[in-house]
């Protein structure tokens, strides 16, 4: 049972964001015990909902001065924990901080509250001809704070890049409620030490972005969407990798394997692929007019090469919707096979995707666990779905003892163990996979600047290691 903060911090706060907006109220906090990670489940003390950078920078000031940890939230579509609140945290939620504040297309800029959702982005510059490339597969629900966070990728981050790219400034309050511009309009981030760079990607243990400058880029002219089928996930594999080696730039390459493809076709997703299928490839080319045809006519021959059994082309923008919305919706539609689900997150060299897909399968096999694979193929990116039942205790053991040989399996092959969901809680304990105490040290410095007393999402990303001092970074919430 989590402790009731206590009445004169609740009072404290109510004064600054009003007290409908101090949820406290056990049966509401039930909405913010866990996050896409929903295997772990932690509710808050309380859920603070302020308006505005100064208001965060109040109530930031408020906790921290009574030791109390800051959980910074956005829509909590998180799949690694990371929103997930710390025994005593209080949850600091963007939810009101959704309005996009400018957005001036002479230099290409908009600047947003954190909580404004990412697909909104886009709806609201396409009008001036511009878009916000990095595309989430979450993109109708997750903001653009926790994709600063995360630094996020999605689909067309092959060819576009992450968030990282496209965030050229910050505002952010950081510890006791200090607020700091990081880079900014005419503050070119990248000529200076990247205080921005250092930012994106902090996974909310270095403070809360409360605004946020993005970059946009002009909406493209054409754009080719291709759907091979194939009957296994290796040999649409070896034809994604034979595409990137060819030297062609396609703007997205997702794979949709058999279990996926059957669950999406029952869905209300449905987007007539295969039932029989034992892969799918979405491969998406964009830019001018001139030239697409061909690229799609050369992606479509190293398909048939790889042994595709038919490669189709979206004939018009709905058609290409659908293709895409099944899936971006793939997810979502698992449900429909299990009530769980453990969306995993890894990258590996393309070349290893064959092996490295042969051996997630014998995992599964072995645990006796399904496994789904959707992912992003064209830059590496697995994501093995494991379905279960988290009632099932047994078999959620068999969830984290199949993670962590996933985990090992794509270190081993020379990848890492996240591409774009973070470390969160879930993979702390896989950092060590990839980094000895010197990196560890160092990201336990880089924190300390930000959060000398750790109390910002604490006992998230840095792993407890022994003899690695990390201290602060992972000291656990003191409030009384
Ligand atoms: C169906 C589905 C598909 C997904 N597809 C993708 C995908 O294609 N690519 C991808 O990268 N991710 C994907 N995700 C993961 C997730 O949507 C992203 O990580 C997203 O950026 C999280 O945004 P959020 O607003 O939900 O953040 P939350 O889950 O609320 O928070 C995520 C992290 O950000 C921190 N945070 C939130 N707001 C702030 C802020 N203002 N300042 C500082 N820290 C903050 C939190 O503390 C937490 O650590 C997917 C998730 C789902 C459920």
């Amino acid at each position: 049972m989590t402790r009731p903060l206590p009445s004169a911090v609740v009072s404290d706060l109510s004064e600054i964001v009003g007290r409908r907006h101090v949820i406290t109220d056990p049966d509401r906090l039930l909405v913010y015990e866990s996050d896409g990670l929903t295997a772990y489940r932690i509710p808050p003390r309380a859920v603070v909902l302020p308006a505005s950078t100064e208001e965060i920078s109040a109530v930031v000031e408020v906790l921290h001065r009574k030791g109390v940890a800051v959980i910074p939230r956005g829509a909590g579509t998180g799949l690694s924990g990371g929103a997930l609140s710390t025994p005593g945290g209080v949850i600091v939620g963007m939810a009101r901080m959704n309005r996009i504040l400018t957005i001036d297309p002479e230099n290409r800029i908009a600047r947003a509250q954190p909580g404004v959702i990412n697909a909104h982005l886009t709806e609201a510059t396409s009008p001036y001809g511009l878009y916000y490339p990095p595309d989430p597969s979450s993109q109708s629900a997750c903001t653009l704070g926790g994709n600063v966070a995360e630094n996020s990728g999605g689909p067309h981050c092959l060819k576009y890049g992450v968030t990282a790219r496209y965030v050229t400034g910050l505002t952010v309050v950081l510890a006791g409620g200090r607020v700091m511009q990081l880079g900014g309009v005419g503050r070119d981030p990248y000529t200076t030490l990247d205080l921005v760079g250092l930012f994106v990607g902090s996974e909310g243990c270095f403070g809360i972005a409360t605004e946020i400058e993005i970059r946009l880029l002009p909406i493209t002219e054409g754009v080719r969407t291709l759907l091979g089928i194939f009957e296994s996930v290796e040999s649409a594999g070896r034809a994604v990798t034979k595409i990137i080696a060819s030297g062609l730039m396609p703007a997205a390459v997702e794979i949709v394997d058999g279990p996926t493809i059957q669950a999406v076709e029952a869905s209300v997703f449905a987007a007539g692929y295969p039932l029989e299928a034992g892969a799918a490839l979405v491969i998406e080319f964009d830019g001018t007019e001139a030239g697409l045809d061909l690229d799609a006519d050369r992606a479509e021959g190293y398909c048939l090469e790889e042994g595709a059994i038919e490669v189709q082309r979206a004939t018009d923008p709905e058609h290409r919707t659908k293709l895409w919305r099944a899936r971006k919706k793939a997810f979502g539609a698992m449900g429909r096979i299990a009530p769980d689900l453990l969306v995993q997150d890894a990258t590996v060299p393309r070349t290893k995707l064959p092996e490295v897909l042969a051996g997630i399968d014998d995992i599964g096999s072995r645990y006796g666990l399904k496994i789904a694979n959707v992912f992003h193929a064209g830059d590496g990116n697995l994501h093995p779905n494991i379905l279960f039942d988290r009632q099932n205790q047994k078999e959620l053991e068999l969830v984290e003892r199949a993670s962590k040989e996933i985990m090992q399996l794509c270190v081993d092959a020379g990848g890492t163990i996240t591409g774009e969901h973070g470390v969160g809680l879930d993979k702390r304990e896989y950092m060590t996979l990839v980094y000895g105490p010197a990196e560890l040290q160092a990201m336990a410095a880089a924190k300390q600047v930000f959060d000398p007393d750790s109390l910002f999402n604490p006992g998230k990303v840095l792993p407890e290691v022994e003899g690695a001092e990390l201290g602060v970074a992972m000291k656990a919430s003191t409030v009384s």
